[in-house]
């Protein structure tokens, strides 16, 4: 089940649910994306046709954030649970090394995606990792970018450039990549590779990884003053709706 958050059709499904769903693409010939939105992507949406129509494509679009849920909430469309990317990707890797699928990573600066391959593979037992590449390159390179992760023989692709860099990507190139599911992931690589780290369990539980990210990278704090925006947002489609119905 989908439900519509500010023009974007969020999937209500707990993480296992998730899990399960994405998993079910995996072998399959047609690429599928899945995109993970916080609040910040659900505002960039406004101005941004381009990035709303690639997230369109998606076909599994994950509730990143408190800031989603609480949209979701006053739109009397509450969704299960928070289905945070970072995790996704990893609980997706477990399926991938379990069903024997290769596994490419793409993105961050050079070096972390072979890092945090190393970890993940300390992590994930007989996880197979096909290749990886830096996140940094010309629009001009993206058909050898495709032809490097074709001829990987992966079957699952981490895109980790950022919104709405990863997503535009991902939609421009789906048509020509064999993997079967692609996944944009923001700042994983660098969460795996262990140059960020996840705030610890009881902030994550309270719902305040948001304030452990700020403090430990302050210049987040002019993208996230801008969250408010989506509960005002929220507010008026919720009032746009009822005079409608
Ligand atoms: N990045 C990249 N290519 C670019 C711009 C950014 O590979 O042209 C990477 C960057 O190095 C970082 C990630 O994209 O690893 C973005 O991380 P951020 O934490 O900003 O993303 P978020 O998780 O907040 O969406």
């Amino acid at each position: 089940m989908k439900y519509d958050i500010l023009g974007v059709m969020v999937d209500n499904a707990t993480m296992d649910e998730a899990v399960r769903d994405i998993s079910r693409y995996f072998g399959s010939k047609e690429a599928h994306m899945v995109v993970t939105p916080n609040a910040e992507i659900l505002l960039m949406c406004e101005n941004d046709r381009e990035l709303l129509q690639a997230i369109s494509k998606a076909s599994f679009v994950s509730a990143d954030g408190v800031g989603v849920l609480k949209a979701a909430k006053i739109l009397k469309t509450p969704l299960k649970e928070k289905v945070a990317g970072c995790d996704l990707g990893f609980n997706l890797l477990k399926e991938a090394a379990k069903g024997g699928h290769g596994v490419f990573l793409f993105g961050a600066k050079p070096g972390v995606a072979e890092a945090a391959a190393e970890k993940l593979c300390e992590k994930i037992p007989r996880l197979i990792i096909s290749g990886t590449r830096d996140g940094y390159f010309k629009p001009e390179d993206d058909d050898e970018i495709v032809r490097q992760i074709n001829e990987s023989g992966a079957d699952i692709l981490w895109v980790c450039l950022g919104a709405p860099k990863q997503e535009k990507w991902m939609a421009e190139n789906k048509d020509k990549l064999q993997v079967s599911v692609m996944l944009g992931l923001g700042g994983s690589l660098d969460v795996y590779a262990g140059n960020v780290k996840r705030a610890p369990k009881i902030m994550i539980k309270c719902k305040a990884e948001w304030l452990y990210r700020l403090i430990k990278e302050p210049w987040r704090f002019s993208r996230m003053i801008k969250i408010p925006r989506v509960v005002k947002l929220a507010k008026a489609e919720l009032k746009r709706r009822q005079n409608n119905a």
